[in-house]
């Protein structure tokens, strides 16, 4: 399947909720989920009412949607989260919550985890002081992730990192904001991750 290149404003409209996909915009009054609350499309004023699987499947795609997934790498998570200890849906988080476009994301070098994505592709980013070029990378605690020297330079950082005040640094990171570094604390834990999602309905899917 193919990246999905439409307007990603629908997708949260589709979601009913905020996917924060468009960096500053997602914070303004211009969002589109607060101008037009309703499902995208000829339709999408009239009554939805969903069965448990339509249920179940809305809020895959959702999280899917969230962190940039297509299926097959959600997929692969999910079996991955579903072998380690603990709840499969936690770990699911968890994991999607330590890739390493999130971590950037959430640092704060980049406005939205599409951007985050493309600063890792692109080649700005050190893992532990060496170049990282794989936005899937689960990042560990106690590592380091930071801007190349002359990635430092970008303007776009520079801007995301100017508004970092309006997205507070979830507190297993810890940012340095003149070395353009953070570092990873600890492990996420299922209560750091304060997005509206209900990942026992994604495990019922996929039992
Ligand atoms: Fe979603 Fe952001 Fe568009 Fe609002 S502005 S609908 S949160 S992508």
């Amino acid at each position: 399947m193919a990246r999905y290149t439409g307007s990603v404003c629908r997708l949260c409209r589709r979601e009913a909720t905020k996917l924060f996909l468009k960096g500053d915009r997602c914070f303004s009054e211009k969002c589109a989920v607060v101008r037009r609350n309703y499902p995208p499309g000829q339709h999408g004023q009239g009554r939805t009412r969903f069965s448990d699987y339509g249920m179940q499947l809305r809020e895959k795609q959702k999280v899917k949607r969230m962190y940039g997934l297509l299926e097959k790498q959600f997929r692969s998570t999910f079996d991955r989260a579903v072998r380690m200890k603990g709840r499969a849906g936690e770990n699911l988080l968890i994991l999607l919550e330590q890739r390493l476009d999130n971590v950037v994301y959430r640092m704060g070098f980049a406005t939205s985890r599409a951007e985050a994505r493309q600063l890792v592709r692109h080649g700005h980013l050190l893992v532990n002081g060496r170049k990282a070029g794989t936005p899937s990378m689960v990042v560990h605690p106690g590592w380091k992730v930071g801007l190349r020297e002359k990635s430092k330079k970008v303007e776009r950082v520079s801007a995301a990192l100017e508004t970092l005040e309006g997205r507070s640094v979830p507190q297993w990171l810890e940012i340095d904001k003149e070395a353009f570094e953070g570092t990873v604390k600890q492990a996420p834990v299922r209560e750091d991750i304060t997005l509206p999602i209900e990942e026992q309905l994604i495990v019922e899917l996929y039992s």
